[in-house]
């Protein structure tokens, strides 16, 4: 998945859900609590669904009441990358996926102590993957 091609509009057109490319691509947002992530509860990592790149960790969820998936922050700082958003009106920080440049959401600073960020991700970015090991729940 190193391979750029991998990742060209029409590929990632291809792989993706007409849902899925229109988040990730587009940058739209899902409606509030419609997302198949957001009372998902088991223990694992978040990977980007367009590339497969880890990008959260489930130990890291927590809930937000918000009605999208919610974390405390990414599984490592590198996997995503963040840039102003000014759309809609709003001053807010998008965060993408470092990896492949899809749109996951957004990250606010009104997050649980100690870090204080909640970062607001779509369901229709991510796809999850149980904790070797880990019991189904
Ligand atoms: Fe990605």
């Amino acid at each position: 998945m190193n391979d750029p091609a991998a990742f060209d509009e029409d590929t990632l057109r291809a792989r993706l859900s007409a849902e899925q490319y229109a988040v990730c691509r587009c940058a739209a947002t899902e409606a509030p609590f419609s997302g198949r992530w957001y009372h998902h509860h088991a223990d694992g990592t978040y990977v980007c669904v367009a590339c497969g790149g880890t990008l959260f960790d489930s130990r890291d969820k927590y809930d937000s009441g918000s009605g999208w998936p919610s974390f405390r922050q990414p599984a490592a700082a590198a996997a995503v990358s963040e840039r102003p958003d000014d759309r809609h009106g709003m001053r807010r920080t998008e965060v993408r996926c470092a990896r492949c440049d899809s749109h996951l959401g957004h990250v606010f600073a009104d997050g649980p102590p100690p870090v204080g960020l909640r970062y607001c991700i779509n369901s229709l970015a991510l796809d999850f993957r149980p904790r070797a090991g880990a019991a189904a729940d």
